[in-house]
C-alpha cells in the first residue's frame, strides 16, 4: 500500500533540489496533493505511486503547455493528451512540466525560451535534447521517470549523454493525440527511466489504440508490464558498419565493443551487417523534419494560442508578422525558413521528393536486415551517438554541427522503427549510451535483449 500523501511531499522535496537544473518548467505542491489525493481513494493501476515528468510539448490539463516557447508562453490545453491520461488512470503521479528546446528543435537543450538545462553530472555541459528536461530529471533522481517526444532521436541522445534509458517506441505504437506536432510522420511519445524495466513499463501503460489519432495502429499486440531480461542464446545481434565509422569517438567505440563481448559471451551471436543509407538519413531528415514543421508552425499566428503582439498592427498579416517575428527563437525560425523553402513550387521535387525517395531507401535497409535477408537479425546494436555530452556553448553557432548529434538515432524515426538507448559505460567520467534498434513493432524482443545486457554491463565504468 502507498502512501500518497507522504509521497506528494517526498516528490516535492526531490524537485525542489533539483532547481539548480533548470529542468523544471511547472509544478505547484498543491496540484501534487490534490492529485495524491484523488488517488489515495480509488485502487491504483501498473504506475501505482510512480512520479513522472512530463515533457511540456505534451498537454496537460493542471498545467500550461508552453513548447519552451514564447508563442505559448502561459497557454493552457482545454484537453490532456492520451498518454498522460494513461499515465494517471494507470496510478502515475504527473509531477512536473519539463524543460525541452523549442517545440522540440535542437540537441541540446540550449534552444528552450526559458533558459539551458544543465547536465546533472557537469553543470557545464548540456543534457542533451530536446527531452534534456525530462531526462535530467530522471538523471538527478528528482522523478521516477519521465515522457519526452521522439522525432530525431530527442529521447534516446539524451538519455545517452545523462546515463539513463530511453525508448522510442514504433511510430503508431503511443497515440500522439495531445503531443503538440513538430514532424507529424515522424513524431512519437517516448518514456525515460532508470532501468529498461521503469521505461518498459511506462511504454506499456502509455500504448496502445486511441480513436483520437488515426495514425496509432489499432492492431498492435499488448506490451507486458514486467520487462525481463532475455536469453541471449541464439539471439542474432547485427552490428551495422556505418554506424562504426573511423572517426568514432575512442571511448564509445570501446563500450560498444565491450558491449558486442559481452552479448557473445552469454550466448549471442554478433553478424556484421551494412545499413547503406545510413549516411543520407541526417540530410534526409533535414528536409523532411522541417517541412512538416514549416505546416504545422502555421497555426501559431497570434490569432488561436497564445499571446499576440502588434494588436495595433495596421492589418492582419502585419500582426501575423509581428507576433510570429518576437514569438519564435532563432532555430524555430530557421526551421520554418528551411520548411517553407523545400516545400516551394520551384523547389519541390528537387528537395522534398528526394527525400522521400531517400526515405524509401533507409526503410529497405531496415527491412532487408530484419525480414528479407537469408539470415535476418533480431536486434542492431550502435552507439547512440557520436560524441559524449559537450560543453554548453560549442554547437549553437553552427546549426549542422548541433544536427550530426543525431546521425545514429534519425534513420529510425524516418524508418518508424523502435528504438531504446541504454547506459553501457563512461568516458572521462561522462555516459555513453548504447542503442537497440529492432523491427516495427518488435519492442518486447527489444527491450528484454536490452535488459539481458543492462543486467551485465558495468554501465558506470570506464570502458578501454
Ligand atoms: N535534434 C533533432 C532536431 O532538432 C531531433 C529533435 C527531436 O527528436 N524532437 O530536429
Amino acid at each position: 500500500v502507498t502512501d500518497f500523501a507522504a509521497r506528494a511531499r517526498d516528490i516535492t522535496d526531490r524537485l525542489e533540489k533539483a532547481r539548480p537544473l533548470n529542468a523544471i518548467l511547472s509544478f505547484d505542491r498543491d496540484v501534487l496533493a490534490v492529485e495524491a489525493d484523488r488517488l489515495a481513494k480509488k485502487s491504483v493501476g501498473s504506475l501505482a505511486g510512480m512520479s513522472v515528468a512530463v515533457k511540456d510539448n505534451i498537454c496537460t490539463s493542471e498545467y500550461p503547455t508552453t513548447c519552451a516557447s514564447r508563442i505559448l508562453e502561459g497557454y493552457r490545453s482545454p484537453f490532456e493528451a492520451t498518454a498522460v491520461r494513461r499515465l494517471r488512470e494507470a496510478g502515475a503521479l504527473i509531477a512536473c512540466k519539463a524543460n525541452l528546446d523549442e517545440f522540440a528543435m535542437g540537441s541540446s537543450t540550449e534552444w528552450s525560451a526559458f533558459g539551458r538545462v544543465h547536465h546533472p553530472l557537469d553543470a557545464s555541459r548540456v543534457p542533451g535534447g530536446s527531452s534534456g528536461g525530462s531526462v535530467a530529471l530522471v538523471a538527478a533522481g528528482a522523478v521516477d521517470a519521465a515522457l519526452g517526444s521522439e522525432t530525431g532521436g530527442s529521447v534516446r541522445q539524451p538519455a545517452a549523454f545523462c546515463g539513463v534509458v530511453g525508448i522510442k517506441p514504433t511510430y503508431g505504437r503511443v497515440s500522439r493525440y495531445g503531443l503538440v506536432a513538430f514532424g507529424s510522420s515522424l513524431d512519437q511519445i517516448g518514456p525515460v527511466g532508470r532501468t529498461v524495466a521503469d521505461a518498459g513499463r511506462v511504454l506499456a501503460a502509455i500504448a496502445g489504440p486511441d480513436a483520437f489519432d488515426s495514425t496509432c495502429e489499432e492492431n498492435q499486440d499488448r506490451l507486458p508490464l514486467d520487462i525481463r531480461p532475455a536469453s541471449l542464446k541464439g539471439v542474432r545481434i547485427g552490428k551495422p558498419r556505418e554506424y562504426f565509422p573511423d572517426t568514432l569517438d575512442p571511448g564509445i567505440r570501446a563500450a560498444c565493443d565491450r558491449a558486442l563481448n559481452l552479448m557473445r559471451d552469454a550466448g549471442g551471436t554478433i553478424v556484421d551487417v551494412s545499413l547503406p543509407s545510413t549516411p543520407y538519413a541526417i540530410p534526409c531528415y533535414y528536409v523532411i523534419a522541417p517541412a512538416e514543421a514549416s505546416s504545422n508552425l502555421a497555426r501559431f499566428d497570434g490569432a488561436r494560442y497564445g499571446p499576440r503582439i502588434g494588436a495595433d498592427a495596421p492589418d492582419v498579416q502585419a500582426m501575423y508578422r509581428a507576433t510570429r517575428g518576437m514569438g519564435f527563437g532563432p532555430e524555430v525560425r530557421r526551421r520554418i525558413i528551411i520548411g517553407t523553402y523545400v516545400l516551394s513550387a520551384g523547389y519541390y521535387d528537387a528537395y522534398y521528393n528526394r527525400a522521400r525517395e531517400v526515405r524509401l531507401q533507409l526503410i529497405e535497409d531496415f527491412t532487408r536486415v530484419f525480414q528479407r535477408d537469408a539470415h535476418p537479425v533480431d536486434v542492431l546494436f550502435t552507439p547512440t551517438t557520436p560524441t559524449t555530452a559537450f560543453k554548453a556553448g560549442e554547437n549553437t553557432a553552427d546549426p549542422v554541427a548541433m544536427y550530426l548529434a543525431d546521425i545514429f538515432t534519425c534513420p529510425a524515426n524516418l524508418a518508424g522503427v523502435p528504438a531504446v538507448s541504454i547506459p553501457i559505460g563512461r568516458a572521462e567520467g561522462l555516459p555513453i549510451g548504447g542503442q537497440f534498434i529492432a523491427a516495427s513493432f518488435k519492442e518486447e524482443k527489444m527491450l528484454g535483449i536490452a535488459a539481458a545486457l543492462e543486467a551485465v554491463v558495468p554501465a558506470t565504468a570506464e570502458a578501454r
